[in-house]
């Protein structure tokens, strides 16, 4: 399984930046895990294989690329792009976004071709199989309904923690999965904005390790993602200062294949 989290800034010399502002994790160049970024980074390849959007929740910077991916290709597209969400999603989507307001209600437009995106909600919990991916959904605790998930083909698995803050059942369901290969979890925030963090259910460095002694799988790949760009250089520090055996940043824009 090959797994792409997309650029979302640009530094000073305009290549792509190691911060993340925005959330999109592409799995197999045809599958996208949150929008953030999609309009913007995803590659000519990605954008015309890419036709399902997996989203964790519905924050800003994991949806801010869908309205405009769907509006980039929407003369062009020959099949509807599927936006798979939990039902909470889908409502403060078409209440939000896709209003008239803020932008037009795709779900209800069609190009020569026939329909543009069409919802396909799925439970909290519940397991569904997108492309040649299975996935399963887990409860996370963010301020807002959230998902974490496994992704399964074939060979292999991952796992993606999404936005959380302290939880159990993600920890308890991946200790019982048997084929793990790699974790990406967030950590937000640095230990000294803990405050902001818990209110805003993130984690920091010292919450992640407090999470990460309940997950068993010692062998697994740990990736940290979604660290606050203003933070990161700081987060990142902290991070290494714990010596967490089998843990390191995920970098933007790499390819990882496992
Ligand atoms: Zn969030």
């Amino acid at each position: 399984m090959k797994l792409q989290l997309l650029p979302s800034s640009f530094d000073e010399h305009g290549a792509a930046s190691a911060r993340q502002h925005l959330s999109c994790f592409v799995i197999d160049d045809c599958v996208a895990i949150d929008a953030g970024s999609l309009a913007l980074a995803a590659s000519a390849a990605q954008k015309k294989q890419i036709r399902d959007v997996v989203l964790t929740h519905a924050h800003l910077d994991h949806i801010a690329g869908l309205p405009l991916f769907i509006d980039d290709l929407f003369a062009t597209l020959d099949a509807p792009v599927s936006v798979h969400a939990v039902p909470e999603v889908v409502e403060a989507l078409e209440r939000n976004v896709f209003n008239w307001e803020i932008y037009p209600r795709f779900s209800e437009l069609e190009n020569a071709n026939g329909a543009v995106m069409r919802y396909q909600p799925f439970q909290i919990g519940e397991q569904f199989s997108v492309k040649h991916l299975r996935l399963k959904s887990i409860a996370v605790n963010h301020k807002v309904p959230s998902v974490g998930f496994i992704v399964l083909d074939d060979k292999t698995a991952f796992a993606l923690s999404g936005d959380t803050a302290k939880t159990d059942e993600f920890w308890e369901i991946l200790n019982r999965e048997r084929n793990l290969s790699a974790l990406l979890v967030e950590c937000a925030f640095p230990d000294e904005l803990g405050e902001l963090a818990e209110v805003s259910h993130h984690l920091t460095p010292r919450t992640l390790k407090r999470e990460l002694e309940k997950f068993d799988r010692k062998e697994c790949l740990i990736y940290v993602v979604n660290i606050k760009p203003m933070y990161r250089d700081e987060v990142v520090r902290q991070i290494e200062e714990l010596k967490i055996e089998n843990l390191q940043i995920l970098e933007v824009g790499r390819v990882y294949e496992w």
